[in-house]
């Protein structure tokens, strides 16, 4: 971990013996079952509750909502040292209920709001997803057909929610949803709203665990609300209309931590790789004496060195409230296309034992290939960007 200068050496000092005593949790709760999850195609809740109970769950919210009240480079620590293990597809549910939702919450929830769902976020007991993609609407978010209709009837007044969300992490695992839905389907961005649903409520269902090519271990799931009623209160922060722009708020902090995924999963695919080239023998060497190998090694190594420089500059900026769409799109779309690379590059020099689910180093190629696409696709980020340069 490079030094990160927005906090103070104590804190540094403190940030060091937290990511210590994870990747002891690690060795201990994680590593012996990843690939028992993997077949499962979920992790146990189990496994959250403990993590709630170590402080390594919602890491940067206030004591005051049940949190750790630690500052934002520990919850990222979490997604660094589980992305370096090359546990991928746990880190993408986690990220969405570590480093997604809690904002969400906290800029934007009421009183009440938050004081319900943090502090049981935090210890593991809810688990949280978020609902935005559809079936028709997936970079095209405007064009989202779930709809939350106000009704007053004999049972008081309340939301009744109709519609589908698609490729929902946390699918299977959430207790807690927040969904995107249209209150004024006439009225555009203008008429999206976002609602705290809580999994039990009638109407909710969830569809299959889809089965992807990667990130096995976290679960991915259609989801479908039929005349799902929802209080009035289920409105996040109690404004109707106001989805898009909290969306728009809160995007940023999902494109950084998704290109926190990218940096250390980089890193966890090469250290993986500098083991296997000194081990593994042609033509009577180890294969990392083979020149090839050693300036793939070399370019590796730079560019993620480039991108964690990229990174830590996007993460100090986040902190003192700088972070523009438009830095935050062009940090994603380059390290999450670097992962890639990397991966495939390291993949390589592992012959036909890279391509073997038993060798590690084949989780990270297919784990890093959804960062292009989730949290916005590599062609939207370049849009924002030149969105950013062009003015339109
Ligand atoms: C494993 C996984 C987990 C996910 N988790 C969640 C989640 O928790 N919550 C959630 O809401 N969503 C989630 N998603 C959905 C994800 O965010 C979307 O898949 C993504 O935004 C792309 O939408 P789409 O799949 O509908 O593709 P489309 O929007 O149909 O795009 C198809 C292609 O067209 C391109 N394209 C689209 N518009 C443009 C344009 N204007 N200019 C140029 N090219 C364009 C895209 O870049 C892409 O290459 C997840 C997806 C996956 C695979």
């Amino acid at each position: 971990m490079l030094p990160n200068h927005f906090i103070s050496a104590d804190e540094q000092a403190e940030l060091q013996l937290f990511t210590e005593s994870l990747e002891r949790f690690c060795d201990a709760e994680i590593e012996p079952h990843y690939r028992t999850w993997e077949k499962a195609g979920r992790v146990p809740r189990d496994l959250l509750r403990k993590m709630g109970e170590n402080g390594y769950l919602c890491a940067d919210v206030p004591d005051t909502y049940g949190g750790p009240g630690a500052s934002v480079p520990f919850s990222f620590a979490v997604v660094e040292v589980l992305s370096r293990r090359g546990y991928g597809g746990f880190v993408g549910g986690l990220q969405v209920h570590n480093d997604i939702i809690p904002p969400y919450l906290l800029h934007c929830g009421t009183e009440a709001q938050r004081a319900h769902w943090l502090p049981r976020m935090a210890s593991g007991e809810a688990i949280a997803a978020i609902g935005m993609t559809e079936p028709g609407a997936g970079s095209d978010l405007k064009a989202i057909r779930t709809t939350a209709r106000r009704v007053s009837d004999s049972d008081g007044d309340h939301y009744v929610i109709n519609g589908s969300k698609i490729f929902i992490s946390n699918g299977q695992n959430c207790d807690l949803l927040v969904l995107a839905a249209k209150t004024d389907p006439a009225a555009g961005a203008k008429g999206v709203s976002l609602f705290l649903v809580d999994a039990a409520t009638p109407g909710f269902t969830r569809g299959q665990n889809l089965e992807k090519i990667g990130q096995h271990a976290g679960d991915t799931s259609e989801l479908f609300f039929n005349d799902m009623r929802v209080p009035l209160d289920a409105l996040l922060g109690g404004v109707e209309g106001q989805g898009f722009v909290q969306m728009m708020r809160e995007l940023p902090r999902e494109r950084l931590i998704i290109g926190v995924q990218a940096v250390h999963g980089a890193k966890g695919a090469l250290d993986a790789t500098l083991k296997y080239v000194q081990e593994r023998q042609a033509f009577g060497q180890p294969i990392g004496q083979f020149q090839n190998t050693r300036f793939t090694l070399a370019q590796c190594a730079s560019d993620i060195a480039a991108a964690e420089a990229f990174l830590n500059a996007s993460v100090a900026a986040y902190q003192q409230g700088q972070l523009t769409p438009e830095a935050v799109s062009a940090l994603k779309l380059h390290t999450t296309e670097l992962f890639s690379r990397v991966a495939d590059a390291c993949l390589q020099l592992f012959g036909g034992y890279g391509y073997m689910a038993e060798y590690p180093i084949s989780r990270f190629w297919t784990d890093a290939r959804v960062l292009r696409i989730y949290g916005g696709t590599s062609e939207i980020m370049k849009e924002l960007v030149a969105r950013g340069m062009l003015g339109r």
